[in-house]
């Protein structure tokens, strides 16, 4: 064994507490952390590859002089960018030890680590109120979910039109038609890789003022596919103004025109979880398949996210990896490593099962009823000042603001960098209603009232500093024009 390896090997337990020092304390700073760094970089990014190791410990103390502070807050209360959310002491130890304890989660055959899984999915197909007829894996992040959901909706557009897709490629299958009212960009990602196309992607009308689609708008775009088996991607939760799709009513379509209906839930299934917000996610296992992140709002470290279906047998057509040495699915119980891109795959279900078993429903649900309410304080406290646009009612977990005067690409970019400047906070840009704005995503465990009164305080800071609007162009007026050659 090399020397350093061997040297680590006897200091185990000390290199261990070694580690978790580092994390104690990086978890300690974490308020006073920058929210996020725009820009960063290692002061030397090129460091050669190192021909001779230096051991754990040289190893930590480099990382620690070259990289550690960069690393932003996005562990903690203020970073409201995307949606994001941290890792409760339950998520983080659950990803220690999954770590620690290495296990493959592909298969039944060598440990309880895919059992494990399988009760994690129960647990949480019942915290979003879905159904027996649901299994589920886990997955990386709602892109993977999402990518899975929709390679099993084209098996069963294949099955409907009698072409196994998975055997004969996506060309046998000819064009899919893809329904969504205002999808993720993951949606368009997922069409390209399964061959169906991002220009597919057709959007429907949604309602006046609104995300979520319009039902009759979407009845319309069907009738048009004249009985064409179609696939239609319903949103519980979208990024700018988390807008729900009225999921019965989507479904209800189904009793008129065949299409599969695919939910991107990705943090909005967590509205289930609220007794104020649940009624948003009413019809959530009418849905085909599900995708629901993890290490957003479940505040479970990445990667992490779990996906649902009623069809485990098209998702085993599509995934199942079968060979003299990984065996057959069996089809009442595949192994994982039939139902996932993925072959081998980490217990990804062990953060979420610690957190779940730590905190329970109820724990869970307080994260979400409280990062609600900071999303209401701060949507209240911005529509007071005189600064500040709402774009949309904080209907769950983000505020969309603009600026009232000038709401120009130019002020949003200098506001938003400034309060990155600050370190307060950290959010993100998007463009909503044809205009630039930013949103505040609360979906972090940490966050309380006093975080979010603080990025209130950066907001108005920010604003009040923000350079007078550039005036607009001088016109020339009446009798000026005479004059001029
Ligand atoms: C975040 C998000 C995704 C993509 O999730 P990743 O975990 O980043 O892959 C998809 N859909 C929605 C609605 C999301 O909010």
């Amino acid at each position: 064994m090399d020397a350093l390896l061997a040297g680590d090997l006897a200091r185990l337990p000390e290199l261990l507490g070694m580690t978790r020092e580092y994390a104690v304390r990086f978890l300690a700073g974490l308020d006073e952390r920058a929210a996020a760094h725009a820009g960063w970089r290692a002061a030397d990014g090129k460091a050669p590859l190192p021909a001779e190791g230096r051991g754990l410990a040289a190893a930590l103390a480099e990382f620690g002089e070259r990289w550690e502070a960069g690393l932003s807050g996005s562990a903690g209360p203020r970073y409201l960018g995307f949606v994001t959310g941290g890792a409760t002491p339950a998520g983080l130890a659950g990803d220690w030890l999954t770590g620690t304890y290495d296990q493959n989660a592909a298969s039944g055959g060598d440990s309880c680590a895919a059992e494990l899984e399988q009760e994690t999915l129960r647990w949480l197909r019942e915290l979003f109120g879905l159904g027996d007829a649901h299994s589920g894996a886990f997955v990386s992040g709602a892109t993977a979910a999402n990518t899975v959901g929709l390679a099993i909706a084209r098996e069963w557009v294949g099955e409907r039109l009698g072409v196994r897709v998975s055997r004969a490629g996506a060309d046998a299958l000819g064009p899919v038609t893809v329904l969504s009212g205002a999808p993720h960009s993951s949606i368009g990602k997922a069409l390209s890789i399964l061959g169906i196309g991002r220009d597919r992607l057709r959007t429907v009308a949604t309602l006046p003022g609104r995300e979520a689609v319009d039902v009759p708008a979407l009845a319309t775009a069907l009738a048009e596919l004249r009985g064409r088996p179609a696939v239609v991607v319903a949103n519980a939760g979208t990024v700018n103004t988390v807008d729900f799709d009225d999921l019965r009513a989507v479904a209800a379509l189904r009793d008129r025109f065949p299409f599969w209906l695919h939910v991107d839930a990705a943090f909005g299934g967590f509205a289930a979880l609220s007794p104020a917000h649940a009624h948003l996610t009413a019809g959530l296992d009418l849905a085909d398949s599900v995708c629901v992140d993890l290490h957003k709002w479940l505040n479970v470290p990445y990667d992490c996210a779990v996906q649902f279906t009623r069809r485990r047998d098209l998702q085993t057509a599509v995934f199942h990896n079968a060979s003299p040495y990984l065996g057959v699915p069996d089809p009442a119980d595949p192994d994982f490593l039939h139902l996932t891109p993925e072959n081998s795959r980490r217990l990804r279900a062990l953060p979420a099962w610690l957190t779940l078993t730590a905190y329970g429903a109820a724990g869970h649900g307080e994260i979400v009823v409280r990062n609600a309410a900071c999303a209401a304080s701060l949507a209240a406290a911005l529509d007071a000042e005189p600064a500040f646009r709402l774009l949309a009612p904080a209907r769950l977990n983000v505020v969309c603001f603009t600026l009232a005067d000038h709401p120009t690409p130019a002020r949003l970019a200098a506001l938003s960098a400034a309060v990155t400047a600050s370190g307060e906070a950290f959010l993100t840009p998007t463009v909503y209603g044809g205009g630039p704005a930013l949103r505040a995503a609360f979906s972090n465990w940490r966050t309380t009232e006093a975080d979010t009164a603080r990025v209130h305080r950066a907001l108005v800071t920010a604003a009040r500093d923000l350079p007078a609007p550039e005036q607009p162009r001088h016109q020339p007026y009446r009798g000026e024009e005479a004059r001029t050659p």
